[in-house]
């Protein structure tokens, strides 16, 4: 059965290891693609641009929103970020499953506008470990780790929209368990509709 792409959403709390898992996924398996937000937000030391974001003024993205650059873009914390959406069409055209790690208000928008993508919400296995985490990156002040803790609140009024919620305890069993999900999500019906429709065809001289 030839398989067609999954456009895969990856949502969850700051801090919940959504960078880590997806790098971890992609060293392992070479059929994910990661798309590369837009975001006007300034870089955090160590990123890296063009591998953690394009980073642009408010200006230029505001200027992308406007000629339908953009499959999907939200505000978080003050700033924009966005998908890009050539990359996306181009990789899911050649077979590849297209991450976009976007948050909850972006997840929204893609499962509204293609209700055949898969949004995966992925959380530490509790509040105290998500703190731990977020303060251990070291990257945030302590002012922008409470912003982002507040947001984590808000955000789990969302969870229960998502297709799946994964707990990212080991990270291991947490990459595995990611993978089976999306390979699983391979069969359902309208992903191999081709299939479907073939064999009904063909059981239908014993009709
Ligand atoms: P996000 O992309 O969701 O904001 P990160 O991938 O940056 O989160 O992870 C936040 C911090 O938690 C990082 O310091 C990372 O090394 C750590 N981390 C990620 N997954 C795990 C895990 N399964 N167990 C312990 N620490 C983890
Ligand atoms: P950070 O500043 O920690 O890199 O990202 C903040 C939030 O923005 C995260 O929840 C991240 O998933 C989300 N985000 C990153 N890129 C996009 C995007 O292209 N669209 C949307 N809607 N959210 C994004």
């Amino acid at each position: 059965m030839a398989k067609k792409g999954i456009l895969l959403v990856i949502s969850g709390f700051s801090g919940a290891g959504k960078g880590t898992v997806v790098n971890r996924l992609r060293e392992k398996y070479d059929e994910y693609a990661l798309s590369i937000s837009m975001t006007s937000r300034a870089p955090r030391p160590g990123d890296v641009e063009g591998v953690n974001y394009f980073f642009v003024t408010r200006e230029k993205f505001e200027k992308t929103i406007a000629e339908n650059g953009l499959l999907e873009y939200a505000e978080y914390c003050g700033n924009y970020y966005g998908t890009p959406r050539a990359f996306v069409e181009e990789q899911l055209n050649a077979g590849k499953n297209v991450i976009l790690e976007i948050e909850i208000q972006g997840a929204t928008n893609i499962k509204k506008a293609f209700p055949e993508s898969l949004l995966i919400f992925l959380t530490p296995p509790s509040a105290s470990e998500l703190e731990k985490r977020l303060k251990g990156r070291g990257t945030e002040t302590e002012e922008v780790i409470r912003k982002r803790l507040k947001r984590a609140a808000e955000e789990s009024a969302g969870m229960d929209s998502y297709d799946f919620i994964i707990v990212n305890d080991d990270l291991e069993e947490c990459v595995e368990e990611v993978h089976r999900t999306i390979e699983l999500a391979h069969n359902q019906p309208l992903r191999c509709a081709d299939f479907v429709a073939d064999i009904k065809e063909q059981l239908k001289k014993y009709n």
